[in-house]
């Protein structure tokens, strides 16, 4: 066998992107305008959600989600132990407190079963994350925690999931997805808002605005150029450039077909990997559409022949890169000194951090570099 270099992830981008990043750099209308309105009205489509709105990140439109909403010092907010750090960093933009909830071992997901002690008066708000693109159990969330608690999707893996009928996007009070390069698509950096709250979506237009009442694109346009807008909030400029907006739209017209060939290679993989004892494929929830942004597999270290991290450097040797599936939030030094957490607080947490292993599935793999991560890892020994 050769030595190849097989990444864990890379964007899919053709001709078409290279063909609509040129647009706005013809016309000089470089900042949101038209082609980031065509990408919200697309996206929203796709979703079936009332209203999409484009921003410079996941994270920062988490960050908008909260603000919308009112969270601020005083307020807790519930989040996932497992997941990426923007999802706790955001409600400490706010001066809210973050409050983790320990996952299940299995979907990686937030464990329902555990919000219910965590819940306190100052309880504002769940950040349910659609970890690698699997959704969250969103209706059994919905049980256990009082009406008034809102529940916030982290959808940035998500982008094209369903959760029983529904799409990801659509199945709570607001949800924001991510177009980092390593998920579904992307537009470089780039996120994206949704909801289906017409009050919401007119507060959050002009928080990514600097809190301006009209965007620049309806000043240019409207009649009268004298008027300057009006500042009625505390705003952020947390704008896509329309130069993603063209990426993004022509990314999307692809993600039909980028998310049936990641679930193809995923049921591959599963079925392939069926026979190593010591490896769990992720799970499959039939009601829901994983979109596989990433194939995050567990470790049993009872059975496995050398430890994950000796197994992901035998891989790395072949020329086939793996990461750890996520971070356990709690344990990252910032939260550790700053709340005092423990090494056993989350256990879950903690041991999908530690025996977790994505290997790379993306759109632009060759059937022989699935063949070649396969084999490598059966004869790992
Ligand atoms: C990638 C990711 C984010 C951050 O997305 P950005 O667009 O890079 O800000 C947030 N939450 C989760 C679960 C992610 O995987």
């Amino acid at each position: 066998m050769s030595i190849r270099n097989i990444p864990i992830s890379l964007p899919a981008l053709g001709e078409e992107e290279l063909l609509a990043v040129q647009e706005p750099l013809r016309t000089g209308w470089l900042t949101q305008g038209p082609k980031v309105a065509e990408f919200e009205t697309a996206f929203a489509c796709y979703h079936n959600v009332k209203h999409a709105i484009a921003v410079s990140s996941c994270t920062t439109g988490l960050h908008l989600a909260l603000v919308s909403l009112g969270i601020g010092p005083g307020d807790e907010v519930i989040v996932p132990a497992f997941t990426w750090i923007s999802t706790a960093n955001v409600v400490l933009y706010c001066g809210a407190t973050p409050v983790f909830v320990d996952v299940d071992r299995r979907s990686f997901n937030i464990d329902p079963t555990k919000i219910a002690d965590k819940l306190t008066g100052r309880t504002k708000a769940v950040i349910a994350v659609h970890l690698f693109g699997l959704c969250s159990d969103v209706d059994a969330i919905r049980e256990v925690i009082p009406s008034h608690v809102k529940i916030i999707e982290d959808a940035a893996c998500a982008v094209g999931s369903r959760y029983k009928d529904k799409y990801a996007g659509g199945l709570a009070e607001i949800a924001a997805f991510s177009f980092h390069p390593r998920k579904i698509i992307t537009t470089g950096e780039g996120g994206m808002i949704t909801t289906n709250n017409d009050e919401l979506a007119d507060v959050i237009r002009q928080l990514r605005n600097h809190g301006a009442a009209i965007s620049e694109e309806e000043r240019h346009n409207g009649p009268k150029p004298y008027i300057l807008p009006d500042f009625n909030l505390l705003g952020f400029n947390y704008r896509m450039t329309d130069m993603q907006g063209a990426v993004g739209l022509e990314q999307l017209n692809k993600l039909n077909g980028f998310i049936k060939e990641r679930t193809s290679w995923a049921a591959w993989y599963s079925e392939q990997l069926e026979d190593v004892e010591w490896l769990t494929p992720p799970q499959v929830v039939t009601t829901s559409r994983h979109v596989w942004q990433a194939f995050v597999t567990y470790i049993d270290s009872t059975k496995a022949p050398v430890s994950r991290n000796e197994i992901m450097e035998a891989l790395q040797f072949r020329g086939i890169s793996t990461r750890p599936g996520t971070h356990s939030v709690p344990l990252q030094n910032y939260y550790k000194c700053k709340f005092g957490y423990k090494e056993e607080d989350y256990p879950i947490a903690r041991d999908c951090e530690a025996n977790t292993m994505t290997l790379p599935l993306h759109n632009c793999m060759t059937d022989s570099d699935y063949m070649y991560v396969v084999n490598s890892l059966k004869n790992i020994v």
